[in-house]
């Protein structure tokens, strides 16, 4: 019955002189999004509008699945498309719609005609209350609201006539590529997954770095990162994967650190190390998964002493969600079932039983002092020796 679907978006509409950017690039992920999907689709831009033409057939969950994860969309519409025979045959066609939609259903109405084909014969307004009265007559379980309706019949009177009346939700956000790009410090836990949704649904293209620390973490703990970041490419597009292997990089700490201190000296490390790959990439910030006080490496002070290595931006998208909130999040966009999968991580192996949760900044430099004989060797070797895996939904 749907041929089409009326793709609705907010934000990017107020963007004044630049919407033409953000609505070329909404389509273009619209039709990226489209080619997983079985079928043949055409994505137009119409006055101020996008719909998606389904040209032959397809499966409605998958394409609605599809569409529901390209940021920048707020509402998919499926759209009946009537040709136009006249008012009666309009009005026939509308409750006959009804009754297939809306079987038995007690609801309250609104019909909304918008009419593009100004050399249609009625006015919206009367084609609006004139549908309404046929919609009473012939369905008596609806009435009337014109404030607060259950259902808003859409009525589009162009060439032909499109008839809408449901929406589903979209991500919202804008779409990935017109607000820059930055660089994810990914592991395999639930929050960095949530992070990295969450800064590219601002539009934000994502490229991402993760930490491998072998034999101490597994084949299989590095495959689940590569896991989350197919997972999250489904809404991000394709992301370039940085693996590094810190594992000297980790001894090293062990060797010469106060233990207390590894937790954030090693952050410090990963910090360096993923800002050398984002100004490689083009990145404008780097992204974490950090959140106040989840753990003694993410109290305001050793925030801070990790902060203090960083020369770009350090957005830290779930800064004030607690756990529940994050994992809410993480179970909408499909990544907590792979994050809670029981491997190691790097820092789970390398913790102190009692770290600190004030660190000294100056005690942590003069900690770090005792590196200097070979650590910036070691991280030389460990930015030359990253493998890049470049990640997408269909790998
Ligand atoms: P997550 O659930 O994202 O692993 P977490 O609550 O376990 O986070 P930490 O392990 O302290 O917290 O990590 C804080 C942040 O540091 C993570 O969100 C992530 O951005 C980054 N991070 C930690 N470990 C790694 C790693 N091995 N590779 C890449 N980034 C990491
Ligand atoms: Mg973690």
């Amino acid at each position: 019955m749907f041929k089409m679907f009326l793709i609705k978006y907010a934000e990017i509409a107020i963007k004044g002189k630049n919407r033409f950017l953000f609505e070329d690039a909404l389509v273009e992920h619209i039709r990226r999004a489209l080619e997983a999907a079985d079928g043949e689709f055409q994505v137009t831009k119409e006055s101020g509008r996008i719909y998606v033409s389904c040209l032959g057939d397809y499966d409605y969950g998958e394409v609605v699945g599809a569409l529901s994860k390209v940021f920048g969309i707020v509402g998919i519409c499926p759209v009946v498309r009537l040709e136009d025979r006249g008012f009666e045959e309009l009005a026939r066609e509308v409750v006959a719609y009804l009754g297939w939609m809306y079987p038995e259903r007690e609801a309250t109405f609104k019909v909304i005609t918008r009419r593009i084909k100004k050399s249609y014969p009625m006015e919206s307004m009367e084609v609006s209350a004139a549908l309404g009265e046929r919609i009473l007559e012939a369905c008596p379980k609806l009435t009337v609201d014109v404030h607060h309706p259950q259902i808003e019949i859409h009525v589009e009177i162009r060439g032909t006539i499109y008839l809408y009346s449901e929406t589903v939700p979209g991500p919202g956000g804008m779409p990935v590529g017109t607000n820059g790009r930055a660089t994810l410090l990914l592991s395999g836990g639930i929050d960095s997954p949530v992070a990295g949704y969450m800064i590219a649904k601002r539009g934000v293209k994502i490229d991402a770095v993760y930490f491998h620390a072998p034999p101490y973490t597994s084949e299989r703990a590095k495959q689940k990162v590569v896991d989350l970041a197919r997972i999250l490419s489904q809404y991000t597009g394709p992301i370039s994967l940085k693996v590094v292997n810190f594992t000297d990089i980790q001894l090293y700490i062990y060797e010469k650190c106060p233990h207390d201190e590894l937790t954030i000296i090693m952050r410090r490390y990963m910090m360096r190390i993923a800002q050398r790959f984002a100004q490689e990439n083009g990145s404008l910030g780097l992204v974490t998964g950090e959140s106040i006080g989840q753990v003694a490496s993410q109290t305001m002070q050793s925030l801070a002493a990790t902060n203090e290595v960083c020369e770009m931006p350090v957005y830290r998208p779930l800064i004030g969600f607690d756990k529940e909130e994050i994992v809410t999040v993480a179970k909408k966009i499909d990544t907590y079932e792979t994050s809670i999968l029981p491997y190691e991580d790097c820092c789970t192996i390398f913790v102190a039983k009692h770290p600190v949760t004030k660190p000294n900044r100056n005690a942590v430099r003069r900690s770090e002092q005792k590196l200097a004989e070979k650590i910036d060797q070691l991280v030389e070797e460990a930015v030359r020796t990253a493998e890049t895996v470049e990640v997408d939904p269909a790998c």
